[in-house]
């Protein structure tokens, strides 16, 4: 498998440091707010990366934090009026809800800043022992010209990165690169004890320690957006190279941005839908369509005409799948065609994940699950490929599609199958039969026409 490093800027055989281990991190939330949908991307697509390892057969652990204290929850509880603790907690239960709604599986932990405050503290005294770290005035810093290796995620010149990031002037400071591992609170802000005085963590050295106490110094995958990589990443990364003088991860993957009009989707442009607000208007199967049908690191740009495409094409993959009875497959029965397809599926999602030709290959499926010709235990097997593969990517989940966005939908679906047995009896002159299902439809409050073009229907109101 080749997986596309970004501290390498290239693709790389993918090695795990343990044999048939995957150990994964992924930024989670910071929980202000409702989650938008270009945040959705992030966690769709390392909910996919994780259930590919699975479907490999890899043993993984995967680990997305919830950070339940910033600056922007403190604001938020400002605005509230309320304590910061509370908004915290509303909007990380609002996270999970929303989460398990895009069919996300729940990460094997999900640990919170507030939970390892002592940890945290820990590991910044560490590394002031060690020499990477200086106070000023209760505020702690990591002192990045002390570490030779700062920089060596992001690649370029520091002063770029700081330019792009807009890092405020601090004359604490004794490097614009240096950050805050510990910030001293300001009068009514939470605080926590520690060996400099009252404060509360840098949002950097929490990562590192939520990764580090489930995954070990050292793991194999770190994800999140590509905003992230500067400084949020190299900052990490930075604390983990001073730690112990190895990568925080091996592999950093990356997923582009979801824009709106070319610019980032995000809070700060207020240019964003929540993920809760989408999830009214399409199921959570064609916000992942719309998504996956693109390569993770592309940017996207977030149009409506895309996602309900989407959501016609995920119907279609599920129409395809009704057709047959997939458990009804014979266990032995081995068909070249579909292992064939099987393989691009796989050759798909191991060129760094290129979700896009592996959604190639279910429709592949479904054209030889809908071909009538073809026999039965041929396509009984291709829907029960369909389905596994499509499960990869997060697709035919049960508990998905809120009922009042997937009944209009099913409604549709049977008056058109209910249409077609028409079609048969009346192509076998069965005039009662037809008219029976006319009349029928017709106190259901469908009315039906009989045209050259074939039966239209309506809904009378
Ligand atoms: P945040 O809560 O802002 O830290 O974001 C959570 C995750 O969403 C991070 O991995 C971000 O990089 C990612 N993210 C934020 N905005 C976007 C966007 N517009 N498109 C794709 N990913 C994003
Ligand atoms: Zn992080």
């Amino acid at each position: 498998m080749k997986i596309y490093n970004t501290k390498t800027r290239s693709k790389e055989d993918f090695i795990p440091l343990e044999a048939g281990k995957l150990k994964l991190y992924a930024c989670g939330p910071t929980v202000y707010n409702y989650f938008h949908i270009g945040n959705a991307r992030a966690f769709i697509f390392f909910d996919v990366v994780r259930r590919y390892f699975e479907y490999l057969g890899y043993e993984v652990s995967y680990v997305q934090n919830i950070t339940d204290i910033d600056d922007k929850i403190i604001e938020q509880a400002i605005a509230e009026n309320k304590d910061f603790s509370q908004i915290a907690a509303y909007y990380a239960d609002a996270f999970l809800e929303d989460s398990r709604r895009l069919g996300i599986k729940p990460p094997t932990v999900q640990p919170r800043a507030t939970e390892v405050m002592q940890e945290i503290i820990a590991l910044i005294k560490e590394l002031e022992d060690k020499g990477f770290a200086y106070e000023v005035n209760g505020n702690v810093y990591f002192d990045t010209g002390v570490l030779d290796t700062y920089g060596s995620l992001s690649g370029k010149k520091i002063e770029e990165q700081l330019a792009g990031a807009r890092v405020i002037e601090n004359t604490e400071k004794k490097h614009p690169a240096d950050f805050t591992l510990w910030k001293a609170s300001k009068p009514g802000e939470p605080v926590w004890q520690s060996p400099w005085g009252e404060g509360r963590p840098g949002w950097h050295t929490e990562c590192v320690v939520m990764s580090q106490q489930h995954l070990g110094r050292s793991f194999d995958i770190h994800g999140g957006g590509i905003d992230l990589v500067f400084p949020h990443h190299e900052n990490e990364n930075a604390q983990a190279m001073a730690l112990s003088g190895k990568p925080l991860a091996r592999y950093w993957m990356h997923n582009g941005f979801l824009n709106v009009d070319g610019d980032k989707m995000s809070k700060s442009l207020k240019n964003f839908f929540t993920a809760r607000d989408i999830l009214k208007e399409y199921p959570a199967e064609a916000i992942r369509f719309f998504f996956l049908s693109k390569h993770y690191r592309s940017p996207i740009d977030f149009s409506k005409e895309l996602m309900t495409e989407s959501h016609k094409a995920v119907q279609n993959l599920h129409s395809a799948l009704a057709l047959m009875d997939e458990s009804a497959a014979p266990e032995s029965t081995e068909h070249s065609e579909i292992q064939a397809i099987e393989t691009k599926f796989r050759d798909g999602m191991n060129d760094d994940f290129n979700t896009a030709k592996a959604i190639a290959s279910l429709f592949e499926l479904a054209s030889i699950i809908r071909n009538s010709k073809l026999e039965t235990p041929l396509r009984q097997a291709a829907a029960k490929s369909l389905l596994e593969l499509g499960s990869v990517l997060g697709f035919f989940q049960e508990e998905l599609a809120p009922a009042e966005t997937s009944l209009p939908d099913l409604s549709a679906y049977l008056i058109e199958m209910i249409l077609r047995y028409r079609s048969e009896a009346r192509a076998n002159k069965d005039w009662a039969l037809s008219d029976r299902i006319r009349d029928e439809l017709k106190e259901l409050g469908i009315e039906i026409k009989d045209s050259p073009e074939g039966t239209k229907w309506s809904i009378n109101k």
